[in-house]
């Protein structure tokens, strides 16, 4: 597996997942563009943007000067996301809202943005080369969870999302798929009580929480040409939970 030459955003990027697959996909060759609203620096990245992928002038602003600079993108990873946690009788608007603005519109508004460019993408020999998109989902968006309807919604629209993305943009070589972390050990995931991870962990057939790595290690693949003929899918790594 080789990135090289090859542009790639990935958002969400100032810790967790996101500074992981930065990792990865910088180890691969690629030229990698961190985002994240508030993010300095990030081992590997060529460039970091402090941008919400809510906001869509921010997102298209972003993808402006990522062409600018590197005059291609290739690769967009949509990993940025929150939880507000609460069952569903007591959840705000706010929390709903904000939830699904960055992990669904977030999405959706980064997608968009490159779409044209990708498409666009061509070969010396005039091939069209096309782009990947992977979109960070989760197992909740496939299961549901109770004290989570924000966030299960949110993720169960980023799978259906990545399903009509590969459908639309196929035709350009331009894939979507999207990966399903399990629990993976994370500030996302160190929230949790101790005696709750354990019981989760008992219910993992693996017998552990995955890595950061884990996940950027399938995201890698599915960024790269090893996975040309692979696109609306999801892929579950969660040590084999669901
Ligand atoms: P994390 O450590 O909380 O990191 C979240 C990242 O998203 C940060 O870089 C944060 O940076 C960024 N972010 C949040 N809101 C943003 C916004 N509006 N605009 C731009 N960036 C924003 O989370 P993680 O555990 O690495 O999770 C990464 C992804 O994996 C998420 O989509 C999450 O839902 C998914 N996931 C995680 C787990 C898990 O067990 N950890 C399981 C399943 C799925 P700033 O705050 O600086 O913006």
């Amino acid at each position: 597996m080789s990135l090289e030459g090859k542009v790639a955003i990935v958002t969400g990027a100032s810790r967790g997942i996101g500074a992981a697959i930065v990792k990865k996909l910088a180890a691969e060759g690629a030229t990698v563009v961190a985002v994240a609203r508030s993010v300095e620096s990030c081992e590997g990245a060529a460039m970091c943007q402090k941008v919400d992928v809510s906001d869509s002038s921010q997102v298209d602003a972003c993808v402006k000067a990522v062409i600018e600079k590197f005059g291609r993108v290739d690769i967009l990873v949509n990993n940025a996301g929150v939880t507000k946690d609460g069952l569903l009788m007591r959840m705000s608007d706010s929390d709903w809202d904000q939830v699904i603005n960055i992990n669904l519109r977030g999405t959706f508004l980064f997608t968009r943005a490159v779409s044209r460019p990708m498409m666009k993408n061509k070969g010396a020999d005039g091939a069209q080369l096309g782009g990947s998109i992977v979109n960070i989902a989760s197992v909740v968006g496939i299961t549901g969870n109770a004290g989570q309807a924000n966030y299960t919604a949110s993720k169960g629209g980023v799978i259906a999302l990545t399903k009509t993305v590969a459908k639309e943009l196929g035709s350009r070589n331009v894939r979507c798929n999207a990966v399903a972390p399990g629990f993976i050990v994370s500030a996302m995931t160190d929230k949790l009580p101790d005696d709750i991870k354990k019981q989760y962990a008992a219910t993992i057939p693996l017998g552990r929480f995955g890595t950061v790595e884990d996940i950027a290690n399938c995201v890698a693949w599915l960024a790269s040409d090893d996975s040309a003929y692979v696109t609306g899918q999801v892929i579950s790594v969660n040590g084999g939970m669901v």
